[in-house]
């Protein structure tokens, strides 16, 4: 006889862990399927924590060879043990992906190790991970299955040379020469790993710009910075294949718009391309699902596929960010439990962890105008915030955009140490359809960087007091 359950979730990454855990508080009779014998999704495992662990970690190693003594701390000769740094990575991911387990076990929710298909309304059957195969009945399928790289026509990802980020996050030795094709958040991030680490970084980038989805003024300054960094940009480039010979690769490239071709020598390469909805053996045709062709879920507001199937995170629209599966999957436990659930897309904060961080949420400049909407700016420099300085940590900027005429803040663009933290205080303030005047009025603690978000505010109505 099948199993019965009112919720039964396919992948078990931030969207479909995030869903259980709700349900189960919920009282809802609940199961998570995931297939890579882990909970966590690509976060946990291959994506947010793992990168950020080795970014941490190789922050400290520059900064122990570059920038301690200015500080009057001599540390001697500062030598590099990756095989630690990458045991420390994986321990950070091991507790973490333990933590979900508990946390599923805490809520009442059943995990269960396996590949999910569905068969059809309200029957998922699982491929268990120990053989067999188990049928389960429920009233509601929630397809959590996220996305995987995409990859380049013709160049295929062999993860020991030409690696994704699965293998980027796990090289046994530092490459002397490593060419980067892609310069979104993850491309920069692996780039920023491993340039300090030791290697010769090329960035590759077809666009004429590295973050496309950044503020223009805020990626021009990250890519003056990553330059001073060491970083080469190649921008407005393809790369139109990787010959891979025994003792390196040969990677070719055009310019974007045409033109002669070059090639650079790497001995490694990191393809960073983008990520692509992962449905693959779902059955979601058995349930009349559809994808777009770019292969993302459609779903109707409220995330509905079908009736009583429903999808999360990174294989739906939207942004392709954990924190966003997480508030997909929370508030789909709650639509099923008969509660509002609800997520506003446009104040999903944005964060790229490189040194120094770069954070955005709402519209940047560029939107604006393309909208026709008027706005007024205010920006503050970290050069003049006294913590900043104090830390020796000047590069970057904060910058407010709020609606002319009304002050209500349209978005906050930043570039700057800890920025990824402080960025929270301007999603709230928005959520809460503040004016830049609500963050000028406000006290911050000084001295703090935040303190720059405030000037940035005060910059809007041309009363920045500390500039
Ligand atoms: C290198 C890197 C760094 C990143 N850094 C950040 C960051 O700092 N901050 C941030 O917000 N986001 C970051 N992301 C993005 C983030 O990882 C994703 O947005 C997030 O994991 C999406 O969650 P999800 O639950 O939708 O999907 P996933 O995390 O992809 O989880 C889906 C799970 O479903 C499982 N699955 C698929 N099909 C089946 C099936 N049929 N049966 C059972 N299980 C199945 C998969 O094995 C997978 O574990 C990063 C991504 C990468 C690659």
């Amino acid at each position: 006889m099948a199993d019965t359950y009112d919720v039964v979730i396919i992948g078990g990454g931030p969207g479909g862990y995030n869903c259980a855990i709700r349900a189960g508080q919920l009282g809802l009779k609940v199961a998570c399927i995931e297939s890579r014998g882990k909970l966590g999704g690509t976060c946990l495992n291959v994506g947010c924590i793992p990168s950020k662990a080795l970014l941490h970690a190789s922050h400290l190693f520059h900064a122990a060879q570059h920038d301690f003594a200015a500080l009057g701390i001599k540390t001697g000769k500062v030598e590099l043990d990756l095989a630690q740094m990458m045991a420390q990575k994986s321990d950070a991911v091991e507790g973490l992906t333990k933590g979900v387990e508990f946390l599923l076990k805490k809520n009442k929710a059943e995990y269960i190790k396996g590949r999910g298909k569905i068969l059809g309304p309200g029957k998922v059957e699982v491929a268990l991970a120990d053989g067999g195969t188990r049928v389960l009945e429920t009233k509601n399928i929630v397809i959590a299955t996220g996305s995987e790289p995409a990859t380049l026509p013709g160049i295929e990802i062999d993860e020991e040379r030409i690696v994704s980020n699965v293998g980027a996050l796990s090289l046994s030795a530092v490459p002397k020469r490593l060419v980067l094709i892609g310069a979104g958040v993850i491309g920069l991030e692996m780039g920023s790993v491993w340039a300090r680490l030791g290697s010769d970084v090329t960035v590759v980038e077809y666009l004429d710009r590295i973050l496309p989805p950044a503020d223009a003024e805020v990626a021009k300054e990250a890519e003056r910075t990553f330059k001073k960094q060491g970083l080469t940009f190649k921008l407005g480039t393809k790369v139109t294949g990787i010959e891979k010979q025994k003792t390196k690769l040969k990677v070719s490239m055009e310019p974007a718009k045409g033109g002669e071709t070059e090639t650079v020598d790497a001995d490694i390469v990191i393809v960073a391309i983008g990520r692509k909805p992962y449905t693959e053996g779902l059955g979601l045709e058995n349930v009349g699902g559809r994808t777009d062709k770019r292969g993302v879920i459609e779903v109707t507001d409220h995330f509905r596929v079908a009736p009583g199937v429903w999808a999360v995170g990174d294989c739906i629209p939207g942004p392709m960010l954990a924190h966003k599966a997480e508030d997909d999957g929370t508030a789909v436990a709650e639509l099923i439990a008969g509660k509002a659930g609800h997520v506003n897309y446009d104040l999903v904060p944005s964060v790229v962890y490189t040194n120094p961080e770069i954070a955005w949420v709402g519209k940047n400049e560029e939107e604006l105008k393309a909208a026709g909407i008027e706005y007024v700016k205010g920006k503050f420099p970290f050069m003049a915030n006294s913590r900043a300085r104090t830390n020796h940590e000047t590069t970057g900027f904060v910058k407010i955009l709020a609606e002319k005429g009304t002050d209500r803040i349209l978005g906050a663009h930043m570039i700057g140490v800890g920025v990824g933290e402080m960025i929270a205080e301007v999603v709230v303030a928005m959520e809460f359809g503040a004016a830049s005047e609500d963050i000028a009025r406000t006290s911050h603690a000084h001295p703090t960087l935040s303190e720059a978000v405030r000037q940035a505010a005060m910059g809007v109505e041309g009363w920045t007091m500390q500039m």
